[in-house]
């Protein structure tokens, strides 16, 4: 199946209700973006879909929810305030300013001009003022990263938990970066989601664990619904490694716009703990830290009955969940030609991320017996725990299937006068077969938890 537009998924998402530009009435504002009621259900459902792979079906991972606003010192000691820019390059034809890409020509994207200035770095992180006064002083960031939060905690987590490497702390949370050019939509934005995983080893099987995650995350993906033949891995080149990294594979999604990055999954090092832990002889740390502003604590360990300390070296994978929607949008779109000869678009989400679970719709609008019962069958399959099931009360049922379609329902339920008048059966539709089949309204229940636990991935 060809992947949708840009175009035709930026239209289905303002349309049904999944993303809108923020601030549109005010004109909106550039790399900024609201989730829609069934956005944020899909968006959701994705973090939650990682977050039990990560912590609850496993047994060596912890969870953290730290602060978005961060000290300075930490993004000054992690190398941030220092390197974390974008080479961004001004026309002197057209006056556009644009980030310049690894592999672009030296041509102004706006109006092809070659007449540019030389590439300068450009600081990606978002400042702001905490406290009542403004001075140069009373900054904090507004974090580029989540990362940074996890690797301050790192002694708070193992010793609350009793934990040593190889170990993880796993994150979901927003980060803020000043994009030069934001673009295509919510692929590259200023405010964003990240899942990050710090998987904190000892620092000689760093190699062996880089693959580990490398193979864990492209499958997980793939029970995402992603297509393997949409997915490919890339090893970035030493000369575009960031500053913290010994060696980074990305895993790329073909977007509508092109492939690019959905993932990267980075060997750190001891890079991080080390710059956040004060110089202290007994331990092997970074030259590269200032003789200043150091944090207090030692965030390293000692091996059971060992005595030397030991930095571990970190494999973070690190996703982004914006990217992760966009690719789960693009992947699960379709368009299908009828027998009938018509045509309908239908969004084949896996049951698990979509947003709504089963629809429960009156077959005639606006009729009391029709609605008393559709609404007691919708409190009862709520009541399940299956996730957000849907009243859908507006009328023409060809139009409610259309819909539910559009939106990704795996499942609908019609209240007929059947249902009402003759033998308490229900009408149960899946969407991607569009078959429909009568069911007692007292096996709705397992039918549909059975349906909805098998037809995921
Ligand atoms: P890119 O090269 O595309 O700018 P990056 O290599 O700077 O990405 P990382 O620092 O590795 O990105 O961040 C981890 C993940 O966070 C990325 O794989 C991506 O999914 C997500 N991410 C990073 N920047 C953005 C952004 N501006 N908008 C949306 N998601 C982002």
């Amino acid at each position: 199946m060809p992947s949708p537009s840009m175009e035709t998924l930026v239209s289905l998402c303002k349309k049904r209700g999944f993303i809108f530009p923020a601030f549109d009435i005010y004109g909106g504002l550039q790399g900024v973006y609201d989730y829609g009621p069934l956005g944020v259900e899909l968006k959701n459902n994705l973090k939650a879909a990682w977050w039990r792979s990560m912590v609850y079906e496993r047994d060596d991972i912890e969870g953290l929810d730290a602060a978005i606003l961060t000290h300075r010192n930490v993004l000054k000691q992690s190398g941030h305030e220092d390197t974390f820019s974008d080479p961004m390059v001004d026309c002197r034809s057209c006056n556009e300013r644009f980030r310049l890409e690894p592999d672009d020509a030296l041509r102004c994207p706006k109006c092809g001009s070659t007449d540019l200035t030389e590439p300068r770095p450009f600081q990606l992180m978002l400042k702001t003022i905490v406290g009542p006064v403004e001075d140069s002083e009373n900054y904090a960031w507004l974090r580029p990263e989540t990362a940074q939060s996890i690797f301050v905690n790192f002694r708070n987590v193992a010793a609350t938990t009793g934990r040593r490497p190889p170990f993880g702390i796993a994150q979901i949370g927003k980060a803020f970066r000043n994009e030069i050019t934001p673009r295509n939509f919510i692929f590259r934005v200023r405010e964003f989601e990240q899942m990050e995983l710090e998987y904190f080893v000892h620092p000689q099987e760093d190699a062996k664990w880089h693959e580990y995650w490398i193979e864990n995350r492209l499958d997980w993906w793939q029970r995402q619904g992603l297509a393997s033949g949409n997915l490919e891995l890339f090893e970035q080149p030493a000369a575009e490694l960031a500053h913290y990294s010994k060696r980074t594979v990305d895993i790329l999604y073909r977007f509508p716009h092109g492939t690019e990055e959905l993932e990267g999954i980075a060997n750190r090092t001891d890079y991080d703990l080390g710059s956040h832990t004060r110089g202290q002889s007994e331990m092997s740390l970074h030259a590269r830290v200032a003789p200043n502003a150091f944090s207090n604590t030692r965030l390293a360990y000692q091996r059971a009955g060992e005595s030397q300390w030991i930095v571990p070296y970190v494999i973070e994978p690190s996703a982004g969940v914006d990217r992760g929607v966009l690719a789960i949008l693009s992947e699960a779109w379709c368009e299908e030609h009828l027998p009938d000869g018509k045509t309908r678009t239908v969004v084949k989400l896996p049951a698990h991320l979509a947003p709504v679970k089963v629809a429960v719709i009156p077959l005639k609008r606006n009729h009391s017996g029709l609605m008393t019962k559709a609404k007691a069958v919708k409190a009862y399959l709520q009541s399940l725990g299956l996730g957000r099931i849907l009243l859908e009360d507006s009328g023409n049922i060809g139009k409610c299937y259309r819909r539910q379609d559009e939106i990704g329902t795996p499942f609908c339920v019609t209240v007929d006068f059947q249902t009402i008048e003759q033998d308490n059966t229900l009408t149960l539709r899946s969407r991607d077969s569009m078959v429909q089949t009568r069911i007692a309204v007292d096996r709705i229940g397992d039918a549909l938890s059975d349906r909805l636990a098998t037809s995921g991935i």
